[in-house]
């Protein structure tokens, strides 16, 4: 179905915007929403203007990761348009679909609501000028992917797995996608999640727990940079819980770990 996704002219909807970039996993689970808000806030550290938008309308997570999952955006008149204002947290600017509905009845929804929902956030909303527009986008390849593909010039994506055979075979599918003739997204690398473990106890032992190189690999036989290994951290975990990412801490092993990410990005 990709094949017919006709892609959007460059600068047509988000003018203002000059880098849209896609977070994709093939598998759910991997860490691909801590990955998305922790290099927004990097990216927002490091001085650019940041927008997130958490396309992952069945199963938004990341308010509660930035602590922002009360919030009800409100709307202005702008040029004679009611848009809506993104909820800003940590110098980012942020929409998710769990901000308006009850994700219990969001799963309910068919997949035309959830586009025509997701279309309003992108086009609807006072977005401003943005240096990086990031898109934490759900699981797999779906319908959700085809509206952002068809309805974004996106710049890059970024793919996040961990380094187990079944999370590479899925994040494989996804590069697949972005390299798609039709679709041609440039896929700017994998970033490893949940790479190794290392003990307090033992802090020169890592334990390849999900297995060892996966991503360096997958990123050689696809010919893309690994930008990142982030290795399984308590806090990266209990910090997300919080509303209080990793990134957001810049004086911690794992605070500097997205820092170097975003680095990688830009
Ligand atoms: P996805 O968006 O791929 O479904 P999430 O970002 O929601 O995955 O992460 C899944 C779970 O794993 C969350 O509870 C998150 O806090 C935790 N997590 C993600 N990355 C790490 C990590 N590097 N170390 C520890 N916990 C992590």
């Amino acid at each position: 179905e990709f094949t017919s996704a006709k892609r959007p002219e460059p600068d047509k909807l988000l003018p203002q915007v000059k880098n849209i970039i896609a977070v994709s996993s093939g598998k759910g689970g991997v860490g691909k929403s801590t990955v998305s808000v922790n290099l927004a806030i990097a990216l927002a550290k490091l001085g650019y203007k940041v927008g997130l938008l958490d396309t992952d309308i069945f199963g938004p997570s990341i308010p509660k990761m930035l602590g922002v999952e009360g919030e009800r955006p409100y709307a202005v008149e702008k040029e004679g348009r009611q848009l809506i204002v993104p909820v800003e947290k940590y110098g980012i600017k942020l929409l998710s679909i769990g901000f308006f509905v009850n994700p219990e009845t969001a799963t309910l929804w068919r997949g035309g609501m959830a586009t025509s929902a997701l279309k309003q956030l992108i086009a609807d909303a006072d977005w401003g000028d943005l240096d990086y527009f990031i898109l934490d986008t759900p699981p797999g390849t779906s319908d959700i992917h085809l509206t952002l593909l068809q309805t974004l010039a996106i710049t890059g994506a970024v793919i996040v797995s961990t380094p187990q055979k079944v999370a590479l075979a899925d994040a494989r599918k996804g590069i697949d996608m972005y390299k798609n003739d039709k679709v041609n997204v440039p896929i700017l690398g994998l970033v490893e999640n949940m790479a190794w473990f290392t003990p307090a106890e033992l802090p020169n032992n890592k334990y390849y727990i999900f297995g060892k190189e996966g991503c360096k690999n997958l990123a050689k036989e696809m010919g893309c940079p690994l930008l990142a290994q982030i290795p399984i951290v308590q806090s990266i975990c209990e910090d997300g819980d919080d509303g209080q990412p990793a990134a957001t801490k810049t004086d911690t092993a794992t605070g500097l770990a997205f820092i170097n990410l975003a680095q990688a990005v830009v």
